[in-house]
């Protein structure tokens, strides 16, 4: 795949001379950012003006001196995630273009809207998910626009693809990840080292995922379905920025680095994790107050009261339960709650690895 890559970037530029190496003074360029071999490169992805307003999101590609494939950290397509978010801002740091063989694309904080007006879940400017539109359209609103200049400039152009979430400000999250196999044996393969090299201890494995490359809904589906192995790491929970958070999204995104050979060192994986085998999602069927019985990354059994909702007197009418044995992944951080929320996930527990 590393070689493929390669290749085609190369006959896709226009300043690659067709002499070998074609490699060694080929620059990169995802929008407008462009970084020659061995440089950091910071730009935007321009989204033109449609039915609603333009935007920008920021890139930075970072070009390694030694050749080797292109991985894509992305970020902040709920823009309130913020450990996630600054967590890809110390990679931009940290990442030293003399250490690395290949490029990584890095977009921080897709979402800009959703960051600077505090909003959650959504892009404010249309009130859509950014991470339910891939691969976009480039006449719908801004978000399925901003997803086709993604999918364009980026997925297109990468080998791999990690996407960061976490708890939004009104989630109590623990820390997990995403595995999604497609039916590849080679590409699961890929994908399952990277999310085991990543090492968050407890790993959900998905089996149910739009199979359609015009409609893959989410950016590691949308990278997924393109022939390139993704995942989707989540830490951080209710607004918070804990540096242990931080640490586990650098550290993890080091290690895969290192699995792919694009860091020099060895890539344990995580030994044990837990897989989950189903997410139980527990919605309100009234709206009113919460208060929860439970905290992110409790282990509850099933039938276990996950909280209690009243009405706005004080009258308690709901009492919502776990439907199975598992782990909370999250439970809803504030009291605010309206009928059709999410109370909490309850990830089953998988009796063995897949
Ligand atoms: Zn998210």
């Amino acid at each position: 795949m590393r070689v493929a890559s390669w290749f085609a970037i190369c006959i896709a530029s226009v300043s690659c001379a067709l002499t070998p190496p074609c490699h060694s003074q080929q620059t990169f360029k995802a929008g407008n950012a462009v970084a020659a071999p061995g440089t950091k490169a910071t730009g935007f992805l321009e989204v033109p003006a449609g039915s609603d307003a333009a935007t920008k999101v920021p890139v930075v590609v970072i070009q390694g001196e030694k050749p080797g494939p292109v991985l894509t950290l992305a970020s902040g397509s709920h823009g309130t995630e913020y450990a996630s978010i600054l967590a890809v801002e110390q990679l931009i740091e940290k990442l030293d273009p003399k250490q690395i063989s290949g490029t990584v694309i890095l977009l921080p904080l897709i979402n800009t809207a959703s960051f600077e007006q505090k909003v959650p879940h959504l892009n404010p400017v249309d009130g859509k998910s950014m991470n339910r539109f891939y691969p976009g359209q480039p006449d719908g609103t801004q978000t399925e626009r901003a997803s086709a200049v993604i999918t364009h400039e980026v997925v297109e152009k990468s080998d791999y693809l990690i996407d960061f979430h976490g708890g939004d400000l009104d989630e109590n999250l623990r820390p997990y990840a995403y595995w999604s196999p497609i039916g590849n044996a080679k590409q699961d393969a890929m994908s399952r080292g990277m999310v085991e090299a990543f090492g968050l201890d407890t790993i959900i494995l998905v089996k149910e995922r739009p199979k359609d490359p015009n409609a893959a809904r989410y950016l590691d589906n949308c990278a997924s379905l393109r022939g390139k192995p993704a995942i989707a790491v989540e830490a951080g929970y209710a607004g918070t920025s804990d540096p242990s958070d931080i640490a586990l999204l650098v550290d993890g995104t080091l290690n895969v680095m290192r699995y792919l050979k694009m860091l020099p060192g060895n890539a344990p994986s995580i030994e044990h994790p837990a897989w989950i085998e189903k997410i139980h999602e527990v919605s309100s069927s009234e709206t009113g107050i919460f208060y929860p019985l439970v905290k992110r990354g409790n282990y509850v059994a099933a039938g276990a009261k996950l909280g209690y909702i009243t009405d706005y007197f004080g009258k308690v009418i709901l009492e919502p339960h776990a439907p199975a044995a598992g782990v909370v992944l999250y439970v809803c951080a504030v009291p605010s709650m309206k009928k059709g929320d999410t109370v909490a996930f309850v990830g089953q527990i998988a009796a063995q690895a897949p």
